[in-house]
């Protein structure tokens, strides 16, 4: 049996029902890789020895009778979030040779439940970028097509699910980051409430904005996987105090009567024409099962790039000051201390990170703060607003995740501007601290998935996945794989 094309929730009633054991599920995820890791290049680090360690440990606690939501699952986690003793580099040179010494309390919870940690996946230097091209070390191939991206930054993570190299997968978004990888690799991808996870240990990109959430085969997964890593945690001062809910428990309940927004600022000019049908199609879909779509505004929308891009830049220009050859990470001897500063991020950081810095430095410098920080802080609150007001009328938001399918690799990276771009539908979600999802909704004639995001209220991620997996129960999408 083909273990590493099964889900977790499949796996899980398997692994427990002692039907398999952590062991060959672990040994098919890995030999998976390696017949199409050289195609993919999902990974950044593969813990080989490590999963194996890990699935005794599963496998003695089964056998005293302990059973843990998530025990023998092998999955794959985004290399910006630090595992203790692993190489965590952000996929930056920088970073070539970190080796956290402590463990990010995501992947606390996921040990203490069991899991198997396969690999650190590969993304844009720092969360950078939206297509995994931005990467210190290597690109990340669509394994829809292996000439176009996968999206990003969590592109890594996305094709590892996408590909069946791992069960599930972690990811973080600022932007959009588990969303539109989602969305262009044909899987799941939850971006929870900021605050509703804790970033301890996801190494810093643009603090107001970052959340950890999950990128998995369907919609089942994302929710089992909140149950582990969502909740307060003092070790992280933006982190919520409110309860957790059990995010399995509206799976499956009636969606009749939700009331379903759609901004009409979200179907503007320009979109891929077949993405823009795939949409329609699915909001009429969800009107069959009982929704009703309600049409809204979200008026700022047009200013969202603009303002995303300053607070953004202006978080990351502070995050990343502490990259200076001192403490960790790479160190270019220089003739003096200034020196060494100026070599060691001259060598370390790309092209991406380094204009993301003068960007935010400029925007934030005396003079220059008033008229862009500020602002875009100001905006930011407008854009707030709309969704506020928007959510008086309805339940959920239901948008394109992306403006088109996953392009070639190549086709934008040198028009940061174009790239930029491409993250319209989904940067507002993070200025506003929403959560919301991408589930696959079709294709292009050319056979690339396509994304739904839908929104929701603060704190209504199990509102949002009732919705979600209503939509995926009746749809054949979730079940599509790539031919590798
Ligand atoms: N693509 C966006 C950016 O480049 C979002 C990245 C993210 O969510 N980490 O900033």
């Amino acid at each position: 049996m083909e273990l590493h094309r099964l889900t977790a929730i499949e796996l899980v009633r398997m692994i427990q029902s002692g039907d398999v054991r952590p062991h060959e599920v672990i040994i098919d995820v890995f030999k998976r890789i390696q017949e199409v890791e050289g195609k993919v290049k999902a990974f950044i680090t593969l813990t080989v020895e490590k999963a194996y360690n890990m699935a005794r440990d599963a496998e003695n606690d089964l056998f005293s009778g302990k059973k843990n939501i998530l025990t023998g699952i092998p999955i794959a986690v985004k290399d910006n979030i630090c595992t203790k003793g692993i190489l965590t580099t952000c996929a930056s040179k920088i970073l070539y040779n970190f080796i956290p010494p402590y463990e990010s309390t995501v992947t606390s919870r996921l040990l203490n439940h069991k899991y198997i940690l396969v690999g650190k996946t590969n993304m844009d230097e720092f969360a950078m970028g939206s297509s995994t091209e931005n990467s210190g070390f290597h690109i990340t191939k669509n394994p829809w097509n292996l000439e176009r991206v996968p999206g990003g930054s969590s592109g890594g993570s996305a094709a590892a699910v996408a590909a069946d190299e791992c069960i599930a997968a972690l990811g973080s978004d600022t932007g959009g980051s588990i969303r539109q990888p989602a969305s262009f690799c044909g899987v799941v991808g939850l971006k929870p409430t900021y605050g509703r996870v804790s970033r301890f240990g996801l190494v810093a990109f643009a603090s107001s904005l970052d959340q950890i959430g999950p990128i998995t085969k369907c919609v089942a997964d994302s929710a089992l996987l909140m149950n582990v890593i969502a909740g307060y945690d003092p070790m992280d001062s933006t982190s919520a105090p409110v309860g957790t809910p059990d995010f399995t428990e509206n799976l499956g309940k009636d969606i009749k009567g939700f009331k379903i927004g759609i901004p009409k600022e979200y179907f503007i000019e320009g979109m891929d024409k077949e993405v823009e049908e795939r949409i329609k199609d699915a909001i009429k879909h969800l009107e069959s099962l009982g929704c009703i779509p309600v049409e809204i505004s979200l008026p700022h929308t047009e200013y969202a790039v603009a303002t995303y891009y300053l607070v953004a830049t202006s978080e990351a220009s502070s995050n990343l000051a502490r990259y200076d050859g001192v403490k960790y990470g790479l160190r270019v001897e220089g003739k003096d201390l200034l020196d060494m500063y100026m070599k060691t991020r001259s060598k370390g950081f790309g092209a991406e990170v380094k204009r993301r810095i003068m960007l935010g430095t400029y925007s934030l410098s005396a003079g220059y703060y008033e008229a862009y920080y500020k602002k875009a802080l100001q905006v930011r609150t407008l854009i707030k607003q709309d969704f506020e007001k928007a959510f008086e009328k309805v339940d959920f938001i239901v948008t394109p995740t992306a403006p088109t399918p996953a392009f070639k690799i190549g086709e934008k990276i040198d028009d940061p501007l174009q790239m930029y771009l491409s993250d319209i539908f989904t940067i507002s979600v993070n200025l506003a601290g929403l959560p919301a999802i991408s589930i696959p909704c079709g294709f292009s004639i050319d056979g690339l998935p396509i994304g739904l995001q839908i929104i929701g209220k603060p704190f209504d991620e199990a509102g949002i996945l009732q919705l979600a997996y209503a939509y995926e129960q009746s749809t054949p999408w979730h079940k599509m794989k790539p031919i590798l």
